[in-house]
Protein backbone atom coordinates (compact mmCIF):
# COMPACT_ATOMS: atom_id res chain seq x y z
CA UNK A 1 0.00 0.00 0.00
CA UNK A 2 0.93 3.15 -0.89
CA UNK A 3 2.62 5.64 1.74
CA UNK A 4 0.15 8.61 3.39
CA UNK A 5 2.32 11.93 3.98
CA UNK A 6 2.16 12.29 7.47
CA UNK A 7 -0.64 14.81 8.81
CA UNK A 8 -0.96 16.44 11.96
CA UNK A 9 -4.04 18.14 13.60
CA UNK A 10 -3.05 21.68 11.94
CA UNK A 11 -2.57 20.33 8.49
CA UNK A 12 -4.71 22.01 5.70
CA UNK A 13 -7.28 19.41 5.93
CA UNK A 14 -7.51 19.15 9.61
CA UNK A 15 -7.72 23.45 10.03
CA UNK A 16 -8.21 24.62 6.59
CA UNK A 17 -10.62 26.54 5.10
CA UNK A 18 -11.08 25.95 1.56
CA UNK A 19 -8.81 24.03 -0.80
CA UNK A 20 -8.18 23.91 -4.52
CA UNK A 21 -8.71 20.71 -6.62
CA UNK A 22 -7.06 22.04 -9.47
CA UNK A 23 -10.28 22.18 -12.00
CA UNK A 24 -12.12 25.46 -11.56
CA UNK A 25 -15.26 25.77 -9.63
CA UNK A 26 -14.33 22.94 -7.69
CA UNK A 27 -13.36 22.96 -4.43
CA UNK A 28 -12.72 20.81 -1.20
CA UNK A 29 -12.93 21.97 2.35
CA UNK A 30 -11.29 21.21 5.29
CA UNK A 31 -12.06 20.77 9.30
CA UNK A 32 -12.90 24.99 9.84
CA UNK A 33 -15.09 25.41 6.94
CA UNK A 34 -17.15 22.34 7.93
CA UNK A 35 -17.72 23.28 11.18
CA UNK A 36 -18.98 26.75 9.80
CA UNK A 37 -21.09 24.86 7.44
CA UNK A 38 -22.43 23.06 10.30
CA UNK A 39 -23.36 25.85 12.66
CA UNK A 40 -24.95 27.71 9.21
CA UNK A 41 -27.23 24.42 8.95
CA UNK A 42 -28.02 24.64 12.84
CA UNK A 43 -28.85 28.58 12.74
CA UNK A 44 -31.59 28.03 9.67
CA UNK A 45 -32.98 24.80 11.11
CA UNK A 46 -33.87 27.42 13.81
CA UNK A 47 -34.85 29.91 11.51
CA UNK A 48 -37.41 27.56 9.73
CA UNK A 49 -38.97 26.50 12.90
CA UNK A 50 -41.90 28.02 12.80
CA UNK A 51 -42.39 26.57 9.63
CA UNK A 52 -42.30 22.79 10.72
CA UNK A 53 -40.82 21.78 7.96
CA UNK A 54 -40.46 18.15 6.95
CA UNK A 55 -36.96 17.07 5.97
CA UNK A 56 -36.66 15.10 2.63
CA UNK A 57 -33.08 13.53 1.56
CA UNK A 58 -32.16 13.81 -2.16
CA UNK A 59 -29.03 11.71 -4.08
CA UNK A 60 -27.07 14.54 -6.02
CA UNK A 61 -28.19 13.40 -9.50
CA UNK A 62 -31.50 13.34 -10.58
CA UNK A 63 -33.68 11.64 -13.73
CA UNK A 64 -32.58 13.71 -17.27
CA UNK A 65 -36.29 12.74 -18.03
CA UNK A 66 -37.93 14.71 -15.22
CA UNK A 67 -35.57 17.83 -16.11
CA UNK A 68 -36.70 17.62 -19.75
CA UNK A 69 -40.32 17.32 -18.50
CA UNK A 70 -39.63 20.20 -16.15
CA UNK A 71 -38.45 22.77 -18.47
CA UNK A 72 -35.21 22.92 -17.25
CA UNK A 73 -33.38 20.96 -20.22
CA UNK A 74 -34.57 23.71 -22.41
CA UNK A 75 -34.27 26.85 -20.84
CA UNK A 76 -30.51 25.51 -19.06
CA UNK A 77 -28.70 23.60 -21.65
CA UNK A 78 -25.07 25.60 -20.68
CA UNK A 79 -25.74 25.17 -16.82
CA UNK A 80 -26.37 21.18 -17.00
CA UNK A 81 -23.74 18.77 -16.15
CA UNK A 82 -25.16 15.09 -18.09
CA UNK A 83 -23.56 12.21 -16.74
CA UNK A 84 -22.41 9.76 -19.76
CA UNK A 85 -21.67 6.23 -19.17
CA UNK A 86 -19.65 3.22 -20.98
CA UNK A 87 -21.68 1.36 -23.32
CA UNK A 88 -19.28 -0.82 -25.35
CA UNK A 89 -18.23 -4.41 -24.39
CA UNK A 90 -14.98 -5.94 -23.04
CA UNK A 91 -12.88 -6.00 -26.73
CA UNK A 92 -13.97 -2.62 -27.48
CA UNK A 93 -12.56 -1.40 -24.02
CA UNK A 94 -10.00 -3.33 -24.24
CA UNK A 95 -9.18 -1.56 -28.23
CA UNK A 96 -9.43 1.93 -26.14
CA UNK A 97 -7.13 1.51 -23.44
CA UNK A 98 -3.97 2.51 -24.84
CA UNK A 99 -5.82 5.41 -25.91
CA UNK A 100 -6.90 6.43 -22.80
CA UNK A 101 -3.03 5.38 -21.80
CA UNK A 102 -2.04 7.99 -24.00
CA UNK A 103 -4.47 10.91 -22.72
CA UNK A 104 -6.06 10.63 -26.11
CA UNK A 105 -9.70 10.93 -26.26
CA UNK A 106 -11.50 7.50 -24.68
CA UNK A 107 -15.32 8.80 -24.70
CA UNK A 108 -16.50 7.45 -28.22
CA UNK A 109 -18.19 4.92 -27.31
CA UNK A 110 -20.11 6.65 -23.75
CA UNK A 111 -23.59 7.23 -24.03
CA UNK A 112 -26.00 9.62 -22.36
CA UNK A 113 -27.25 8.21 -19.02
CA UNK A 114 -30.37 8.49 -17.78
CA UNK A 115 -29.35 10.90 -14.73
CA UNK A 116 -28.01 14.06 -14.97
CA UNK A 117 -26.72 16.53 -11.88
CA UNK A 118 -28.63 17.97 -10.17
CA UNK A 119 -29.30 21.78 -10.67
CA UNK A 120 -30.87 23.01 -7.38
CA UNK A 121 -32.57 21.01 -4.99
CA UNK A 122 -36.21 21.45 -4.80
CA UNK A 123 -36.57 19.58 -8.56
CA UNK A 124 -36.68 16.39 -6.60
CA UNK A 125 -39.42 17.15 -4.56
CA UNK A 126 -42.64 17.48 -6.95
CA UNK A 127 -42.73 14.43 -8.85
CA UNK A 128 -43.30 12.55 -4.63
CA UNK A 129 -46.23 15.49 -4.39
CA UNK A 130 -48.31 13.99 -7.64
CA UNK A 131 -52.19 13.95 -7.10
CA UNK A 132 -51.49 14.99 -3.61
CA UNK A 133 -54.51 16.70 -2.26
CA UNK A 134 -53.18 18.80 0.72
CA UNK A 135 -55.38 19.71 3.63
CA UNK A 136 -53.18 22.49 4.55
CA UNK A 137 -50.11 24.45 3.83
CA UNK A 138 -46.69 21.82 3.80
CA UNK A 139 -43.48 23.43 4.33
CA UNK A 140 -40.55 20.77 2.89
CA UNK A 141 -36.68 21.06 3.61
CA UNK A 142 -34.01 19.95 1.50
CA UNK A 143 -30.08 19.92 1.13
CA UNK A 144 -28.69 18.68 -2.29
CA UNK A 145 -25.29 18.43 -3.54
CA UNK A 146 -25.74 20.56 -6.97
CA UNK A 147 -23.86 21.49 -10.28
CA UNK A 148 -23.64 23.84 -12.21
CA UNK A 149 -21.38 24.45 -15.38
CA UNK A 150 -20.43 27.88 -14.57
CA UNK A 151 -18.22 29.41 -16.57
CA UNK A 152 -16.34 31.67 -14.28
CA UNK A 153 -14.51 30.64 -10.85
CA UNK A 154 -14.42 34.10 -9.18
CA UNK A 155 -14.96 33.78 -5.06
CA UNK A 156 -18.22 31.88 -4.32
CA UNK A 157 -19.00 30.99 -7.99
CA UNK A 158 -18.12 26.93 -7.51
CA UNK A 159 -19.45 24.41 -9.89
CA UNK A 160 -20.31 22.04 -7.12
CA UNK A 161 -22.05 23.86 -3.96
CA UNK A 162 -24.83 23.06 -1.44
CA UNK A 163 -27.89 24.22 -1.82
CA UNK A 164 -30.52 23.98 1.00
CA UNK A 165 -34.04 24.56 0.66
CA UNK A 166 -37.10 25.39 2.17
CA UNK A 167 -40.59 24.55 -0.60
CA UNK A 168 -44.19 25.64 0.51
CA UNK A 169 -46.97 24.57 -0.74
CA UNK A 170 -49.75 27.22 -0.11
CA UNK A 171 -52.69 28.95 -2.01
CA UNK A 172 -51.39 31.42 -4.29
CA UNK A 173 -51.68 34.50 -2.04
CA UNK A 174 -50.05 33.23 0.42
CA UNK A 175 -47.33 31.21 -0.94
CA UNK A 176 -46.41 35.24 -1.91
CA UNK A 177 -46.93 36.28 1.37
CA UNK A 178 -44.89 33.29 2.63
CA UNK A 179 -41.87 33.99 0.32
CA UNK A 180 -41.85 37.86 0.88
CA UNK A 181 -41.80 37.18 4.49
CA UNK A 182 -38.95 35.13 3.86
CA UNK A 183 -36.88 37.49 2.18
CA UNK A 184 -37.31 39.55 5.31
CA UNK A 185 -36.46 36.80 7.40
CA UNK A 186 -33.16 35.82 5.53
CA UNK A 187 -32.10 39.51 5.92
CA UNK A 188 -32.58 40.03 9.26
CA UNK A 189 -30.80 36.98 10.13
CA UNK A 190 -27.61 37.72 7.43
CA UNK A 191 -27.76 41.18 9.00
CA UNK A 192 -27.69 39.43 13.07
CA UNK A 193 -24.47 37.20 11.91
CA UNK A 194 -22.61 40.97 11.20
CA UNK A 195 -23.51 40.95 7.32
CA UNK A 196 -24.68 44.40 5.40
CA UNK A 197 -27.41 42.70 2.61
CA UNK A 198 -28.72 43.78 -0.45
CA UNK A 199 -31.78 42.76 -1.51
CA UNK A 200 -33.18 42.98 -5.36
CA UNK A 201 -35.51 41.26 -7.60
CA UNK A 202 -33.32 39.04 -10.11
CA UNK A 203 -33.92 36.34 -12.63
CA UNK A 204 -32.39 32.90 -13.95
CA UNK A 205 -29.83 33.00 -16.57
CA UNK A 206 -31.82 31.42 -19.21
CA UNK A 207 -30.33 30.69 -21.98
CA UNK A 208 -30.15 32.41 -25.51
CA UNK A 209 -32.22 34.98 -26.89
CA UNK A 210 -35.20 32.89 -26.38
CA UNK A 211 -34.24 33.20 -22.76
CA UNK A 212 -33.87 36.79 -22.82
CA UNK A 213 -37.69 37.38 -22.62
CA UNK A 214 -38.24 35.03 -19.93
CA UNK A 215 -35.62 36.75 -17.91
CA UNK A 216 -37.42 40.12 -18.97
CA UNK A 217 -40.61 38.01 -17.63
CA UNK A 218 -39.26 37.05 -14.37
CA UNK A 219 -38.18 40.28 -13.26
CA UNK A 220 -41.42 42.16 -13.95
CA UNK A 221 -43.19 39.98 -12.21
CA UNK A 222 -40.71 39.83 -9.17
CA UNK A 223 -41.16 36.55 -9.22
CA UNK A 224 -37.51 35.81 -8.07
CA UNK A 225 -35.85 38.02 -5.12
CA UNK A 226 -31.71 37.29 -4.25
CA UNK A 227 -30.08 38.49 -1.14
CA UNK A 228 -26.46 39.92 -1.13
CA UNK A 229 -23.68 39.90 0.72
CA UNK A 230 -20.26 40.53 0.12
CA UNK A 231 -18.41 37.46 -0.15
CA UNK A 232 -14.51 39.19 -0.75
CA UNK A 233 -13.34 42.54 -0.93
CA UNK A 234 -15.95 44.28 -3.37
CA UNK A 235 -17.63 41.27 -4.62
CA UNK A 236 -21.63 40.66 -3.67
CA UNK A 237 -23.18 37.01 -4.25
CA UNK A 238 -26.59 36.18 -3.82
CA UNK A 239 -26.37 33.84 -0.81
CA UNK A 240 -30.23 33.83 -0.27
CA UNK A 241 -32.50 33.76 -3.84
CA UNK A 242 -36.55 33.91 -2.64
CA UNK A 243 -38.98 32.23 -5.70
CA UNK A 244 -42.34 31.74 -6.74
CA UNK A 245 -43.34 29.35 -9.10
CA UNK A 246 -46.51 30.16 -9.28
CA UNK A 247 -48.60 26.60 -10.62
CA UNK A 248 -45.20 25.22 -12.45
CA UNK A 249 -44.86 22.62 -10.50
CA UNK A 250 -48.53 22.05 -9.68
CA UNK A 251 -50.24 22.06 -12.94
CA UNK A 252 -47.51 19.19 -14.09
CA UNK A 253 -47.87 16.99 -11.11
CA UNK A 254 -51.62 17.39 -10.19
CA UNK A 255 -51.52 18.57 -6.54
CA UNK A 256 -54.04 20.94 -4.77
CA UNK A 257 -54.74 22.35 -1.62
CA UNK A 258 -58.07 22.65 0.03
CA UNK A 259 -59.82 21.74 -2.85
CA UNK A 260 -58.21 24.63 -4.83
CA UNK A 261 -55.24 25.09 -6.69
CA UNK A 262 -51.87 25.25 -4.98
CA UNK A 263 -48.65 27.19 -5.90
CA UNK A 264 -45.32 26.37 -4.56
CA UNK A 265 -42.53 28.93 -3.96
CA UNK A 266 -38.89 28.40 -2.39
CA UNK A 267 -36.40 29.96 -1.04
CA UNK A 268 -32.73 28.62 -1.16
CA UNK A 269 -29.64 29.18 0.69
CA UNK A 270 -26.06 28.74 -1.09
CA UNK A 271 -23.93 26.89 1.98
CA UNK A 272 -21.04 27.96 0.99
CA UNK A 273 -21.73 31.55 -0.22
CA UNK A 274 -22.72 32.20 3.17
CA UNK A 275 -19.85 30.63 5.34
CA UNK A 276 -17.14 32.36 2.59
CA UNK A 277 -19.24 36.05 3.70
CA UNK A 278 -18.63 34.70 7.58
CA UNK A 279 -14.75 34.35 6.84
CA UNK A 280 -14.45 37.27 4.89
CA UNK A 281 -16.25 39.51 7.78
CA UNK A 282 -15.29 37.86 10.72
CA UNK A 283 -12.13 35.99 9.75
CA UNK A 284 -10.71 32.31 9.99
CA UNK A 285 -10.53 31.67 13.67
CA UNK A 286 -14.33 30.64 14.95
CA UNK A 287 -13.81 32.41 18.44
CA UNK A 288 -14.47 35.77 16.11
CA UNK A 289 -17.62 34.13 14.26
CA UNK A 290 -21.64 35.00 15.81
CA UNK A 291 -22.03 33.05 18.51
CA UNK A 292 -24.39 31.23 16.70
CA UNK A 293 -22.57 29.74 14.14
CA UNK A 294 -19.70 28.70 16.57
CA UNK A 295 -18.32 24.88 16.11
CA UNK A 296 -20.10 23.23 19.65
CA UNK A 297 -17.28 22.19 22.07
CA UNK A 298 -18.07 19.11 22.62
CA UNK A 299 -16.40 15.78 24.19
CA UNK A 300 -15.00 15.25 20.82
CA UNK A 301 -11.92 17.63 21.91
CA UNK A 302 -10.78 15.17 24.47
CA UNK A 303 -10.97 12.28 22.44
CA UNK A 304 -7.87 11.78 19.70
CA UNK A 305 -8.08 12.44 15.71
CA UNK A 306 -8.28 9.25 14.56
CA UNK A 307 -5.46 8.68 12.10
CA UNK A 308 -5.02 12.31 12.48
CA UNK A 309 -0.79 12.43 12.86
CA UNK A 310 -0.22 8.58 11.87
CA UNK A 311 2.32 7.97 9.27
CA UNK A 312 0.55 4.45 7.09
CA UNK A 313 2.11 1.99 5.32
P1 LIG B 1 -30.51 29.92 -7.74
O1 LIG B 1 -31.37 28.72 -8.03
O2 LIG B 1 -29.60 30.28 -8.88
O3 LIG B 1 -31.31 31.08 -7.23
O4 LIG B 1 -29.52 29.46 -6.57
C1 LIG B 1 -29.95 29.33 -5.24
C2 LIG B 1 -28.83 29.72 -4.33
O5 LIG B 1 -27.74 28.81 -4.53
C3 LIG B 1 -28.25 31.10 -4.60
O6 LIG B 1 -28.90 32.09 -3.85
C4 LIG B 1 -26.82 30.95 -4.16
O7 LIG B 1 -26.73 31.19 -2.77
C5 LIG B 1 -26.51 29.49 -4.43
N1 LIG B 1 -25.76 29.35 -5.69
C6 LIG B 1 -26.25 29.44 -6.95
N2 LIG B 1 -25.27 29.24 -7.86
C7 LIG B 1 -24.14 29.03 -7.16
C8 LIG B 1 -22.78 28.77 -7.53
N3 LIG B 1 -22.41 28.68 -8.81
N4 LIG B 1 -21.87 28.60 -6.53
C9 LIG B 1 -22.24 28.68 -5.24
N5 LIG B 1 -23.50 28.92 -4.83
C10 LIG B 1 -24.45 29.10 -5.78
ZN1 LIG C 1 -36.12 25.70 -5.53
Amino acid sequence: MADFPTRTADAPLAGGLTLETGVPGLVAYGSTFESLIDGLRHSIGRLAADDAPTRFGVPPVISRALLERLGYVETFPQLLGVVHTYEGDDRQWRELVPALRRGESWTHRHEVSDVVLLPAACYHLYPHLAETEFAEPAVFDLTGHCYRHERTAEVGRMRSFRMRELVRIDAPASVLDWRDGWIERAAGWLGSLGLPVTIEPASDPFFGSAGRLMSTMQRSEQLKWEVAVEVADGLDQAVVSCNCHKNHFSAEFGFRLGGGEAHTSCVAFGLERIALAILHRHGPDPRSWPAELRPDPGPTREEPIPDANVSRT
